[in-house]
């Protein structure tokens, strides 16, 4: 039942409403449903039981799937250039580790959650386990606006979460990298706070850091890179001329930024590109170098000056006519609510997470096909363990042996779940799912259940 409270809030909503009960339920069960759809770790729990239910995944594997290993919750005091003290809330999330140590990234934003890290935590464990890498998976993140701290806030607050999930991380443990809002840079203070504490220099203890300090060569790319040879591989197979598509990208970090510049360089046109600011469209095709010149210049698209060029909001832009549309943002973003009005041939997945499942059977009765995230942006995890693999052996390889071994891994992977989704005639992504969890499923069997 709705409390007065909720009943005034929809009045003041609808105000020209007279709401009946049957209407007051009707607006509930909507709400809870969009609630439901828009919370990360339900998703992740029912694309589990989506695909449990396609391969007959035995139960109790799936309940262990559906549960993560460890959530550590911290609070993140620093003091502010003011002298002012602010607290943060971090978390550090273990899905799983029984394919190997937890690996997934940090993000610093302001709508980071418990639930949205447990989720990206378990997606991780998919995407290592789909690339076949003997790795976990997890995530760690900090509610915090970083644009709003200075540079010496930020190692403040880098290196005070570090030491808060210090006894459970580590090279053999879980082994943080880059994600939304976090670069290089911050990986340097992860390593050093870590080190420092040990007593000597850990390399392996992050990856994406700086070459300068047991950094790997390509690791910076290596998410659009392997963006790319996924959408070519893909190309290939469906006989597309990659370089006559117009394709549009939503976000403009390492990750957009990266395949939009890659894309640009191979000559397809890039047609629109957003930031959290919004977006510019031109069918013509925009200055993709112009722009990730303004975008260093920590400048944001709104304020971009090009005649030729249209504003569009963050909303519109998934929902123009392309052929190639590439999220690239945050997750949730393709939802029941605008899957309908998407209107282009494939979706490659930068962000993860960005199709919710309930917009996912809209696009694929539309015929939409889409790479989905625990593939297409596997790249940027595959150079990580190739990074983690070089510091092991402190030796370090060339560009393009990265690009290559990442190539090789990743048109395999795609190989393999191209003739699953036909053999089985299912999307890409529960074919890529179905190898990700049924490897899982095996290692789980294989290990038991301790003690
Ligand atoms: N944050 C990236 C991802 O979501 C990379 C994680 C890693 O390299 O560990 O895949």
């Amino acid at each position: 039942m709705l409390d007065n409270k909720k009943k005034e809030q929809i009045k003041f909503i609808y105000p020209e409403t007279l709401i009946s009960q049957d209407e007051i339920e009707i607006y509930e069960k909507e709400e809870k449903e969009l609630i439901s759809e828009r919370n990360p770790f339900e998703m992740a729990k029912k694309q589990i039981d989506i695909v449990a239910k396609e391969m007959n995944l035995d139960d109790n594997i799936k309940k262990f799937l559906k549960s993560v290993e460890r959530s550590l919750i911290v609070s993140v005091p620093i003091k502010k250039d003011d002298g002012n003290l602010e607290i943060f809330e971090g978390y550090r999330v273990q899905h799983s580790t029984v394919r190997g140590p937890g690996k997934g990234g940090i993000r610093f934003a302001p709508n980071v959650n418990l639930d949205e890290v447990k989720a990206l935590a378990t997606w991780m464990t998919w995407k290592c386990s789909l690339l076949c890498l003997p790795l976990g998976g997890a995530k760690g993140g900090i509610c915090v606006d970083p644009r709003k701290l200075s540079k010496s806030e930020l190692e403040r607050l880098t290196r005070r979460y570090t030491a808060e999930i210090i006894n459970i991380i580590g090279p053999d443990m879980d082994i943080p990298a880059p994600d939304v809002n976090t670069d290089s840079q911050i990986m340097a203070w992860i390593m050093d706070t870590y080190s420092m504490n040990k007593g000597r220099a850990i390399p392996g203890v992050v990856t994406g850091k700086p070459i300068e300090i047991g950094g790997s060569v390509g690791r910076e790319t290596a998410t659009g890179m392997g963006l790319y040879f996924v959408l070519e591989a893909l190309c290939n197979k469906m006989n597309i001329d990659l370089e006559s598509q117009k394709i549009v990208v939503q976000g403009f970090g390492n990750v957009g930024g990266n395949i939009a510049k890659i894309l640009c360089e191979k000559g397809c046109k890039i047609i629109a590109v957003s930031d959290i600011s919004g977006g510019l469209f031109t069918k013509e095709g925009l200055d993709i170098i112009e722009l990730l010149d303004w975008r260093d210049k920590k400048k944001y698209l709104k304020d971009f000056q090009n005649e030729n060029y249209e504003f569009i909001n963050n909303e519109d832009i998934l929902t123009l006519e392309c052929d190639i549309l590439i999220p690239a943002a945050l997750e949730n973003q393709i939802t029941q609510l605008n899957a309908k009005k998407i209107n282009c041939k494939i979706i490659l997945e930068g962000a993860n997470g960005p199709t919710t499942p309930e917009a996912d059977i809209i696009l694929k009765n539309n015929g939409i096909i889409v790479v989905p995230d625990i593939l297409a942006n596997a790249g940027g995890v595959c150079v990580s363990y190739f990074e983690y693999i070089q510091d092991i052996h402190s030796y370090f390889w060339k560009l393009e042996r990265i690009n290559q071994e990442l190539k090789n891994i990743l048109v395999n992977a795609f190989e393999d779940v191209y003739y699953l989704s036909k053999e089985k005639n299912v999307s890409l992504r529960i074919a890529s799912y179905m190898i990700a969890i049924s490897r899982l499923a095996k290692a789980i069997e294989l290990r038991g259940i301790f003690p």
